[in-house]
């Protein structure tokens, strides 16, 4: 059995975080890493952002190691005793621990098609995948509007790849952004070649050779070198849930991230935490997998520092770029504050009098004061809204 002060399951980037953070606090106690990847941490945003654009993959490794973890990769953890503190992983190992950490992470949703053809964007041996495929072919579909759906479609056009993009929305990001800007935002990826095609959703994958073929809902076609899905993930609960944990859309956690047995903390995609301004939360973003990391390890190691970071994100659309703050929702009151439709602006979101989110749509520099107004309970209403933030 291996024994560890602190013991992490997960190694993506909050695993990482949370051993600089017991570092920050705790030079001595031993730390483990379980993770199921064969790699070590790595900087995820890269895979569907800055590795198309030519940066080097070197630049991408966390280097966990040299901070203090040890790490245990290609493992699983599968079981969870509580009362022993022992974690079991896929190959029958043991480890002991004082404190815990579950970083799990979440798992890409599958379509019920295309077994272990489509690429369910994640990781980087998924980033390696595609990247292979695009230097033998040529023509691509992408699934998904969302996240990875927007940036990996923009990637793989940049790199001069034909790609048809289709989700069941009428635009991309229709989850998010107001109906104006989601139908810019098709028109946009139409000009830069994309064959965007709102409403449509994939029913089936022929493969042939290394591609093959998409069969469209309305009975349409559409040959391929390779198709990649981003089509939302589930959050990794199981070990928190059979081991008794409160499991909420997330692991439930407190302000010290703690769940609900004390040596136990649970941090990243998979958390459900407590925000001051915004109350639970759930977000599956850098910001918070590094921040909720950090201070999940300092308090593991000790401290009693509360999370009440609002964490922001952020995305690369072709030319286009923004910052984002919030708890977004396309369906709430917008209020659009553009400098230039779709171009440069501020896009603000109401509830019941206070704002919820603010998206800073190529405004740059704004994310504390973003976090101000949303922490700032009002009331708000669109007239006091406007001219707020500098576009
Ligand atoms: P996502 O952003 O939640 O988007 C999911 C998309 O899939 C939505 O457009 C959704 O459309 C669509 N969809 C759902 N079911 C579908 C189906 N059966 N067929 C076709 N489309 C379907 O999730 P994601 O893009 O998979 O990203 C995964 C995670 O990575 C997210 O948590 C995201 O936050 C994170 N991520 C973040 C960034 C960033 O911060 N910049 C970048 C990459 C990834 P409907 O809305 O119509 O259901």
């Amino acid at each position: 059995m291996e024994r560890y002060t602190y013991l992490i399951v997960g190694g993506g980037m909050t695993g990482d975080a949370a051993v600089r953070g017991i570092r920050e606090v705790d030079a001595r106690g031993t730390v483990g890493v379980v993770s199921a990847e064969s790699h070590p941490p790595y900087n995820r945003p890269p895979l569907t952002k800055g590795l198309w654009k030519g940066q080097s993959e070197e630049e991408i490794w966390r280097g966990t190691e040299a901070h203090g973890g040890r790490m245990h990769l290609g493992r699983r953890a599968v079981r969870l005793d509580s009362g022993e503190r022992i974690v079991t992983d896929d190959r029958g190992e043991t480890y002991a621990y004082e404190k815990l950490l579950l970083a799990t992470g979440g798992t890409p949703r599958r379509l019920p098609f295309g077994d272990g053809r489509i690429i369910y964007f994640r990781n980087y041996d998924d980033y390696r995948r595609l990247r292979d495929l695009s230097e033998r072919g040529k023509r691509f579909a992408v699934i998904g509007g969302g996240f990875i759906g927007s940036e990996i479609a923009a990637a793989l056009a940049m790199n001069g790849k034909t790609v048809v993009m289709l989700f069941p929305d009428e635009g991309i990001g229709a989850r998010i952004f107001p109906a104006g800007l989601s139908r810019f935002l098709n028109d946009y990826y139409r000009n830069k070649g994309v064959d965007v095609r709102p409403g449509e959703t994939a029913v089936g994958f022929d493969a042939a050779g290394t591609g093959g073929v998409v069969r469209t809902q309305g009975g349409g076609t559409i040959e391929v070198d390779g198709i990649v899905a981003g089509i939302g993930i589930e959050p990794n609960t199981d070990l928190a849930r059979a081991a008794g944990l409160r499991v909420e859309n997330g692991i439930v956690v407190n302000e010290l991230l703690r769940t609900t047995r004390p040596d136990i903390f649970a941090a990243g995609d998979v958390a459900n935490f407590q925000n001051p301004a915004l109350g639970r939360l759930r977000v599956e973003h850098e910001d918070n997998a590094n921040t909720m990391g950090s201070v999940a390890g300092r308090n593991m190691a000790g401290h009693s520092e509360p999370y009440d970071h609002l964490p922001f994100f952020y995305s690369d659309l072709f030319d286009l770029g923004y910052e984002a703050v919030g708890d977004f929702d396309s369906r709430l009151q917008t209020v659009e504050d553009w400098k230039e439709p779709f171009r440069e602006g501020v896009v603000y979101y109401l509830k019941d009098g206070r704002v919820r989110a603010v998206l800073l749509w190529n405004v740059w520099e704004q994310v504390e004061h973003a976090r101000r107004l949303i922490a700032d309970r009002g009331p708000f209403t669109a007239k006091d809204l406007k001219g707020r933030l500098p576009a």
